[in-house]
């Protein structure tokens, strides 16, 4: 097993345990100020106010079936063997307006969301009838307000619909239109700015030099910040020059209500950033006791919050899951439970190591075993090995006080994909 697990290294003195770490980035982040968006622009956000209906749904008693609107006491007693015949003089379709009155012993043809016309008090479907010219024979007797769709039967005047929390689903945009708002108060999506740092960075598309790679993060970064429910803009590769990282992450901040970087945030060389955020703020440095993604940076930039990630590109996914993705959310406005992802129980398939002294957080695949859920690990768990998030269904977390676990161990799995409604 010892070669899916990176080599123990020992720790430096002054590692931030994970909850303290995830608890001082979130006590610097509020959510967005309240604004007012059309139901069009919604979808995903998080509602800031109580919604309370200013119509009835329906607004008004209409038909649920195509048949004939009529008087349920000139139908007593009717049936298959006794039908009764009623005058047709009328009709109403959904949307009319002028609707005609359903005199004692006639009936008014109708469409279902028709409005039910004065005088009628019920519904017979077109299937227990029978027309001849302007003469219908029923054969059912329907009993009161049979097929009618009541007035305030779905939503009253008045009553709250949605409560102040609720992201707005297609569901509750659905409703949202129902009772007639076409705006309402929300916490707005973050606008969260990507840069990277790395003169060995190229763009996807362009020749790869000697010693050069591909900049994944910036995409990988921007891309989950998206899946979170903000908007991202990539704003650029920066060099590890100090001009250049200090002009960069003014720029970010200016933009956006978030920004994130990766690189530079370690020990190295030319790790300039660590120096260059210390100056356009409070952001500092510290390491989280978590495995991948030890190094990090975070604070108010010029008033932004700003984080910076590790430069692996796998330290890059794991931080900004657990302790970035929260940060967004509360921003967003969701609720403190739920900030982070979904969390499920599973036994692990295989047994696993865990640095001294640090949670890690285990790129897993899910599967159904007889006993509930199994985690297996997706491959080499190293910080550059993206293809084991690839193949990632979750993250299996081993708190920092385990060293391994054996084979069949209960652990938390954070979900990483929405379209794992199996696993629960
Ligand atoms: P650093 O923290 O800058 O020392 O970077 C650590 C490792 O991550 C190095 O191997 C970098 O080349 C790599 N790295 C840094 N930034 C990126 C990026 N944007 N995309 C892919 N790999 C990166
Ligand atoms: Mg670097």
């Amino acid at each position: 097993m010892a070669d899916r697990f990176p080599p123990d290294r020992p720790n430096p003195p002054d590692l931030v345990p994970f909850d303290d770490a995830r608890a001082s980035v979130l006590e610097r982040v509020a959510s967005l100020p309240v604004t007012e968006v059309g139901l069009g622009d919604a979808l995903g956000t998080v509602l800031a106010a109580d919604v309370a209906a200013a119509e009835d749904l329906p607004p008004f008693a209409n038909s649920a079936m195509d048949g004939f609107a009529v008087r349920g006491a000139d139908l007593a007693g009717a049936g298959e063997d006794t039908p009764v015949a009623l005058e047709v003089t009328g009709e109403v379709f959904a949307g009319t307006g002028r609707l005609p009155t359903v005199e004692a012993g006639g009936a008014a043809r109708i469409m279902t969301g028709g409005a039910l016309p004065p005088g009628a008090d019920t519904v017979v479907p077109v299937e227990q009838t029978t027309v001849d010219g302007d003469t219908v024979l029923v054969r059912l007797d329907p009993g009161p307000r049979r097929f009618v769709r009541e007035a305030g039967e779905d939503v009253r005047l008045g009553t709250v619909v949605l409560e102040r929390g609720r992201v707005l689903d297609p569901a509750a945009i659905g409703m949202l239109a129902s009772v007639g708002r076409k705006a309402v108060p929300v916490h707005p999506r973050p606008r969260v700015s990507v840069v990277s740092t790395g003169d060995e960075l190229v763009d996807p598309g362009d020749p790869l030099g000697p010693g050069q790679i591909r900049d994944s993060n910036s995409w990988l970064l921007a891309a989950q910040a998206r899946s979170a429910g903000a908007e991202a803009f990539r704003c650029g590769r920066l060099r590890d020059d100090p001009d250049a990282l200090r002009r960069g992450f003014a720029l970010a901040a200016a933009d956006g209500d978030f920004v994130l970087t990766s690189g530079g945030v370690s020990v190295g060389e030319r790790d300039y950033t660590k120096q260059v955020l210390a100056e356009l703020g409070d952001v500092r440095s510290f390491k989280v006791a978590m495995q991948p993604g030890m190094p990090q940076a975070f604070g108010l930039a010029a008033g932004t919050p700003l984080y910076g990630l590790p430069g692996n590109p796998v330290s890059c996914f794991v931080v900004f899951e657990t302790l970035v993705r929260p940060a967004l959310r509360r921003l967003a406005g969701h609720p403190d439970d739920r900030l982070d992802r979904p969390q499920v129980i599973a036994r692990l398939g295989e047994p696993v190591r865990s640095p001294a002294g640090k949670v890690s957080f285990l790129r897993v695949r899910l599967a159904v075993g007889d006993e509930g859920l199994v985690a297996t690990l997706t491959g080499h768990q190293g910080s550059g090995v993206l293809s084991s998030c690839v193949a990632a269904d979750g993250l299996a977390v081993v708190p920092a006080e385990h060293r391994e676990l054996p084979q069949g161990s209960p652990v938390q799995v954070l979900l990483l994909r929405e379209d794992l409604a199996w696993v629960s």
